[in-house]
């Protein structure tokens, strides 16, 4: 259950009243919200009197759920927004890795002779083999400050594990927590009392309910900029990498108050598929997509296969322009 109690209130008393509910608080600028888990059903005693309005909720999908709040959440990013009232698709484009100051520049000028607001580009990797590249860490993050001071992109970088969050959260413009990391609870907390967008992927074995509860742990920490993607689950399928779940984009689409982005590439795993896949993405009618491009993908470090080189991604670029107008969306 959510209730919302006056913001007049004293904090203490709004405190000692969320301890008796057994409830998270979080003060709003205009409100209290307390959460309880969403067996409760019916108002607690502590809190009659109090409550200025309360929401019962079916699961604990509970501050990402349209049940509860109907408008997609706004997000700015650079000059625009996503979600709000706009029905804007932001590009997020950029290597798997960053893997040195020259490839991070060329990745740069291509995205920005597209007007492309946001570089994305792995620091720290987590890999399905030990054995692989793992990112160039904070001199990583380093170059791609430099590129947001030069170039005027905002940056989008991903956070594997606990030993550098802060780092991550501190350089990046928008955070991204990986599909093999989306349950750790350290870094969902850390983001969640980021002040900064997060986008969380969903893991390739979770369900649609446990990747929305996670992005209730990030919000229920303070931190309601959370975009959700989709990135491919896994199927008995292999001859893709994974397959994209596009039902799950309507669900999400249709349940929770959160934009929701789709990331073809790593979907599926192979560079040919890659523009047919975003322009069916974009035909969902999603508040952006994700895509990989590096300048020479034969030589990538990581996730080779998949990326587009920069014609590839040109191209696919001004062909996802008339599916958006088709669908009554702008490209962003
Ligand atoms: C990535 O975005 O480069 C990545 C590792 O993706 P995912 O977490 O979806 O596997
Ligand atoms: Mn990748």
């Amino acid at each position: 259950m959510i209730i919302h109690l006056p913001v007049n209130m004293a904090q203490q008393q709004v405190e000692d009243l969320a301890r008796q509910a057994e409830a998270i608080c979080l003060k709003k600028a205009d409100k209290y919200v307390l959460i309880t888990s969403s067996k409760v059903k019916s108002l607690p005693d502590a809190l009659k009197g109090y409550a200025s309005e309360h929401f019962v909720l079916d699961t604990d999908m509970q501050l990402s759920s349209r049940q509860y709040d109907a408008s997609v959440g706004r997000i700015d990013i650079a000059d625009t927004y996503i979600g709000g009232d706009q029905r804007n698709t932001l590009m997020i484009a950029g290597p798997c890795s960053i893997e040195s100051e020259e490839q991070i520049e060329q990745s740069c000028q291509m995205l920005l002779s597209l007007g492309i607001k946001v570089l994305r580009a792995g620091c720290y990797k987590p890999r399905t083999s030990p054995y692989t590249f793992r990112g160039l860490g904070l001199e990583g993050l380093k170059l791609l400050a430099k590129m947001r001071d030069k170039y005027g992109l905002k940056i989008c970088t991903e956070v594997r594990d606990s030993t550098h969050v802060a780092e991550v959260i501190e350089y990046a413009d928008i955070v991204q927590i990986g599909a093999k990391s989306m349950y750790d609870h350290s870094l969902l907390t850390a983001c969640g009392k980021a002040r900064k967008p997060v986008i969380l992927k969903r893991g390739f074995g979770t369900t649609l309910q446990e990747f929305a509860n996670c992005a209730d742990f990030i919000m229920s920490c303070g931190n309601e900029q959370v975009i959700l993607c989709e990135r491919g689950i896994r199927t008995f399928e292999t001859k893709t990498r994974f397959t994209l779940d596009l039902c799950g984009v309507a669900w999400l689409k249709h349940y929770t108050n959160r934009p929701v982005i789709l990331d073809p590439s790593h979907a599926m795993g192979y560079d040919y598929g890659v523009p047919d896949l975003a322009r069916a993405c974009m035909a969902m009618g999603v508040d952006g997509l994700l895509i990989e491009t590096h300048p020479t993908p034969c030589v990538a470090k990581s996730d080779a296969a998949q990326q587009l080189d920069h014609d590839a991604f040109r191209q696919m670029y001004a062909s996802l322009k008339p599916v958006a107008a088709a669908v009554g969306r702008q490209l962003v």
